[in-house]
């Protein structure tokens, strides 16, 4: 069995894509503020570190360095505090939930599962925070990919529905045995929420990338917008388009970013469709979502991947309470009205842009 080339590379590609991602961000803003390479500037704090399985970097402004130590520290926290697989950490809340069924948890974790369990309501279930027994199935924990029978799903899919998942404050349990919960869909941009808390009035303005769920706190130091790259989904290393924002968090779900192919020749994406259990297979390459609250936009942007172009125009006219850019495998980007105008393809690419209304 093949790892399809998204998938090999896929540490290290996530590494540099928010490398890349983040120096396209920084570089007007430094060049706005004359700042050279590693600026000197005593208003300007960068933080970068690993937590969350992914790479996270941050530039802050008007802040003190207290600010970007607590940054980092309660991003590693909530990340112990969230893991599926650590076994030993005294606040392995959802290790332990999962292990037995029934777990107290921080207030992080209840205020996070309180908001995903809505957005699995609001989203009719097309985001499923009990979706990982398929998760584990298909080899997207262990990396040892296979494609489970049909037989097996069909044993699995009882133990698949958040309307298991029953929470009462900080208590949360399981009405099913065999059932477990994982918040990968929704935990960085809820991390984002819990920066965004971290920065107020601690900081001027900041952009924040956790690995490509990004940040834009206030505007650029010379009170421009912040400019934010759409990864490209053949090349994830390089941007196919650049959004301008401010105030805003930016979330992509990209089957690009962990697949693998299958001996049928097929590749797999890690986006599962928690009705069926199998990788969704829509012609959607990948879908950003933009608004005002990052559990919204990183739950919404798997979400949309799991509903398909129709299903996403279809909630967004019902909800508008977020904007969105959908790329297609046909080469085809479908913009929303709230961000049309701010969305400028890079050169080089030519996308058929449709703006939804
Ligand atoms: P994201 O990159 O935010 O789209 O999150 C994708 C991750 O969420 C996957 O790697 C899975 O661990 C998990 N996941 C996959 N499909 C779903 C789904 N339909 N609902 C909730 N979580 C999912
Ligand atoms: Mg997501």
């Amino acid at each position: 069995m093949n790892i399809c080339a998204g998938f090999r590379k896929r540490y290290k590609m996530k590494k540099l894509t928010s490398i890349i991602v983040v120096a396209a961000l920084f570089a007007s803003a430094l060049c706005a503020c004359s700042l050279g390479k590693g600026s000197s500037d005593p208003d300007e704090k960068s933080l970068s570190f690993e937590a969350m399985d992914t790479f996270i970097s941050a530039k802050l402004y008007g802040a003190e360095q207290e600010t970007a130590d607590k940054i980092e520290s309660e991003i590693k926290r909530l990340d112990s505090e969230l893991s599926v697989v650590n076994a030993e950490g005294e606040n392995n809340y959802v290790y332990r939930l999962n292990r037995d069924s029934s777990a107290k948890v921080s207030d992080d974790v209840a205020e996070l599962a309180r908001q995903s369990l809505e957005l699995c309501e609001s989203t009719n279930g097309a985001l499923d925070v009990t979706v990982y027994p398929f998760i584990e199935e298909w080899g997207f924990v262990s990396k040892d990919y296979k494609i489970p029978s049909k037989s097996r799903l069909a044993q699995l899919l009882p133990l698949v529905d958040y309307r298991n998942a029953v929470q009462s404050g900080s208590k949360l349990s399981f009405k099913k045995d065999g059932m477990k919960l994982d918040f990968g869909a929704v935990a960085k941009g809820y991390a984002a929420d819990m920066v965004r808390g971290i920065l107020k009035d601690k900081a001027s303005s900041a952009i924040v990338n956790l690995g490509g769920t990004v940040l834009a706190y206030g505007k650029k130091p010379d009170g421009s917008q912040w400019r934010v790259g759409v990864a490209d989904p053949d090349n994830s290393a390089s941007y196919m388009g650049t959004l301008s924002c401010a105030d805003k968090i930016i979330a992509t779900s990209g089957s690009y970013e962990r697949c693998f192919t299958g001996d049928d020749g097929k590749t797999y994406s890690h986006i599962i469709d928690p009705k069926t259990g199998i990788p969704v297979d829509n012609g959607i390459l990948s879908v950003t979502v933009i608004s005002n609250s990052g559990a919204r936009s990183d739950a919404l942007s798997t979400a949309l991947f799991v509903m398909g172009k129709d299903g996403a125009e279809k909630y967004y006219r019902e909800n508008k309470n977020f904007d969105f850019i959908i790329l297609t495998a046909d080469k085809k980007a479908y913009v929303t009205a709230g961000v049309y105008d701010d969305f400028k393809l890079a050169d080089g690419y030519d996308y058929e842009i449709f703006k939804v209304e």
